[in-house]
């Protein structure tokens, strides 16, 4: 099998400059580098063996020399791919891609296969928090509320990239791309190298040539947003209803946050819920309970008819079925409590009719033990 060509590898001339040869390691590293390479990995792990020892050789003298005189590198100084074996593969690869982008990669092919996080410059709006107060009618039955909020939106000038119109994201100058810093720190135990997140693409690798103007980059700016909210029906108080993507815009052309709407229910001027129930107190005369009759009784869809049976004791508690507060098992009722009306002033004629009534009806049973 004959050796295969370096040159040809790496796409250059057979006069080409160390600069050159470097230029072309560096796309090429970076066209097959495994966060970028769409296709196969075992082809990806091959294409980038051949690049780093075509590098390996051409960007010796020496070797090159060599090379270019037998038409291959002695076996004395086979290309090693031990992590010292790519000396100045790594230099060159790191001078591009960073600090111990070299080992990860070489990580990925080689080794564990574990892969590096990235850090995207995208990133997904916050979520948000809305508190709404409905009425009992309108948690009941669910209504529809336009509502002005203030939000990030995305930004109309860059269409959200934060990018200024025509222009591009570049390597940050500061990481070299790679998102990190390290840096030295000295103390009595020695010399440490630490990393940090690069503040200046804040971990991404990219920054914008030219960051939009209208958003300074963000992608995004702060307005007040119009929204439609559309409430169930039979939302509790407390509830929290989640609008997916109604939140803030995301950074840079990165997904929307979802928007959370909690639900306050106002107290009701006459209904009170217990679960799925509703009371109501109806105050009524004496008469109708000995009597019966025909009460008016609000609900929550407006009036309606209730006939209290002859007889009734005020205490009792009268029922409209599926008449409470909707809910998945179906609606709760209506319980309706009796209130008898004691009239404070009664007029002469009023006054002599009751004490007739009155003194015509048996005594009063006798006093008896209170259900307590
Ligand atoms: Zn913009
Ligand atoms: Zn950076």
């Amino acid at each position: 099998m004959p050796p295969e060509d370096y040159y040809e590898i790496l796409g250059v001339p057979r006069n080409a400059t160390q600069e050159e040869i470097k230029r072309a390691f560096r796309r090429l590293a970076k066209q097959y580098h495994p966060d970028v390479y769409k296709g196969d990995k075992k082809e990806a792990e091959r294409k980038f063996r051949k690049i780093a020892e075509a590098y390996e050789v051409l960007s010796d003298p020496v070797k090159r020399a060599q090379y270019d005189r037998l038409g291959h590198v002695g076996p004395e100084q086979a290309v090693d791919f031990g992590p010292e074996g790519f000396r100045r593969t790594r230099e060159a690869f790191e001078e591009f891609f960073g600090p111990s982008a070299f080992e990860e990669i070489f990580n990925l092919f080689f080794g564990e296969g574990r892969r590096a996080r990235t850090v995207s410059r995208a990133q997904r709006g916050e979520d948000l928090e809305y508190r709404v107060r409905l009425t009992l009618e309108d948690a009941a039955f669910g209504t529809s509320l336009r509502v002005s909020l203030p939000r990030y939106e995305a930004c109309r000038t860059c269409g959200g990239s934060g990018l200024s119109p025509g222009t591009e994201l570049r390597t940050c100058p500061t990481c070299r791309g790679t998102g990190r810093i390290e840096y030295r720190q000295f103390s009595m135990f020695g010399t440490f190298v630490n990393v940090r997140t690069c503040p200046e693409c804040g971990g991404v690798g990219e920054v914008p040539e030219a960051p939009c103007a209208s958003c300074r980059g963000s992608g995004r700016v702060r307005e007040r947003a119009e929204v439609n909210l559309e409430i169930p029906a039979g939302v509790e108080d407390g509830a929290r209803l989640i609008f997916r993507g109604m939140g803030n815009a995301g950074v840079a052309g990165g997904p929307p946050g979802d928007l959370h709407v909690v639900v306050e229910i106002q107290p009701h001027p006459v209904f009170a819920r217990q679960g799925r129930d509703l009371w109501v107190e109806v105050p009524v005369h004496y008469g109708t309970l000995v009597l019966g009759g025909r009460i008016r009784v609000p609900t929550l869809r407006g009036e309606e008819e209730l006939e209290i049976p002859p007889g009734t004791e005020p205490e009792e508690v009268l029922v409209l079925r599926g008449r409470g507060f909707p809910s998945p098992e179906g609606p709760g009722d209506l319980k309706v409590k009796l209130r008898v009306v004691i009239p404070k002033k009664l007029g002469r004629e009023e006054r002599r009719l009751l004490q007739a009534f009155t003194e015509r009806l048996a005594p009063p049973p006798p006093p008896q033990r209170p259900r307590l």
